[in-house]
């Protein structure tokens, strides 16, 4: 584990309405469907995508497995993104068109050919959209103009982003009031933003993560993941084209001023280098899903949801070697046993707010989200004392008894 500043706790990013407005409490998205196929004139479509030109041709095929979920609701689907505060920063809304894709795409039979996204090796960064938005930037977008934006962003817009668009409502005149508002932040990350798309260390660093995560669990996928310009309201989100990163957030340098920001901006802005470690956990998120064990409840228990981000956060250590509420040790591992006797006294109730998606509340004596330090400590114990480790990490992955799983862990600080 690192310790904190570069290793972010999760309760970032907000879908607020306005630029600086406090974050409200989102929903969490996770994809609730499996990436299994794409249509194959979806890369066509990609390349050549502007808003008018997206069609239902360039959506990701979510088919079900046949083992589960199929007694589901869309309407259950959606319940089980209960609101926080939390995972805001990667997953932060809930993917509407996703969830009824899901439902729309429930039978098993292919409808067309398919691109495979089991290949880490074939796995998608897509960049294009951040040099769109500095050529936007330097053609008079920095200065305000809104211009620019429409036509060197938007209508170039990866099919990403123009998920991102939609279901975020940005425009050409919300980022040039954006630019305007931050002028020295945006002047200062450009280099750092532009170093993901052209650099490909950082790409090289979460495709090695991909790499590992295939090797330890066969099973994973590895949708594209889009790297985006935003409004510096959310850190990210997913839809049908897969996981959404706004990068706006994640570019800071060590000398980046910050004291335009707003304070749950500042609050969450985070070196390029922790981009693996926060992508790793969010892909965790998307393998539960679709592994359909606990993930796919409509109701959870406390044990149960910090089973989910405390695997997450497990997984993203064995994955980059750090998680994203590494900050958290310090804190916990010396009250461990009393942490614990409090979380097992409440973990099968349905009150979190004492453990997850809590940093709003959290206090010098606790921070927030210790939930996550728990189900970390759960799945590490589980994942110590079984041999096999592939099938320790797909039991973690496919947990479906979070209670069985805490008796097989050993877990008892
Ligand atoms: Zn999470």
């Amino acid at each position: 584990m690192i310790a904190a500043r570069n290793v972010p706790a999760e309760g970032a990013g907000a879908d607020d309405g306005a630029l600086g407005a406090h974050p409200m409490v989102t929903t969490h998205t996770v994809i609730q469907a499996r990436f299994i196929g794409i249509q194959q004139n979806w890369k066509v479509d990609r390349v050549e995508s502007g808003l008018a030109r997206r069609s239902s041709a360039s959506r990701i095929d979510y088919r079900r497995k046949p083992d589960s979920m199929s007694d589901m609701t869309m309407r259950d689907m959606i319940r089980i993104d209960r609101p926080n505060n939390n995972e805001r920063r990667i997953l932060g809304v809930t993917s509407i068109a996703l969830v009824a894709m899901a439902a729309a795409c429930g039978s098993d039979k292919p409808t067309g050919p398919t691109t495979d996204f089991s290949d880490p090796e074939r796995a998608e960064f897509v960049t294009s959209d951040i040099q769109n938005f500095w050529k936007a930037y330097d053609d008079g977008g920095a200065a305000g103009g809104t211009a620019p934006f429409q036509t060197d962003y938007l209508d170039r817009a990866s099919p990403g982003l123009v998920d991102f668009v939609r279901s975020r409502n940005v425009t050409a005149a919300s980022l040039a009031a954006m630019v305007r508002t931050y002028p020295r932040y945006f002047a200062d990350i450009r280099a750092s933003t532009l170093r993901l798309a052209n650099d490909g260390t950082v790409q090289g660093r979460m495709r090695e993560g991909y790499r590992k995560m295939k090797g330890m669990y066969s099973a994973a996928v590895f949708p594209p993941v889009t790297f985006l310009i935003g409004r510096f309201s959310t850190g990210g989100t997913t839809s049908s084209s897969g996981m959404l990163v706004g990068l706006e957030f994640y570019s800071i340098g060590p000398s980046t001023p910050l004291e335009e920001l707003a304070q749950f901006q500042r609050d969450n802005v985070r070196p390029l280098d922790s981009l693996p470690v926060i992508v790793a956990h969010e892909h965790t998120h998307i393998l539960q899903a679709r592994a359909g064990g606990i993930f796919s409840r409509s109701k959870k228990n406390l044990l149960e949801q910090t089973m989910l981000e405390g695997s997450a956060d497990f997984i993203g250590y064995l994955v980059t070697g750090s998680n994203i509420n590494a900050r958290l040790a310090d804190y916990a591992i010396p009250r461990e046993a009393p942490l614990w006797a409090e979380f097992k006294a409440a973990m099968h109730g349905s009150d979190i707010s004492r453990w997850l998606y809590n940093q709003g509340s959290a206090t010098e004596d606790r921070p927030g989200d210790l939930g996550y330090f728990i189900g970390y400590r759960i799945a590490e114990a589980f994942y110590a004392r079984t041999a096999d480790k592939r099938l320790a990490l797909r039991a973690i992955i496919d947990m479906s008894n979070a209670d069985q799983f805490l008796t097989q862990s050993g877990y008892a600080p």
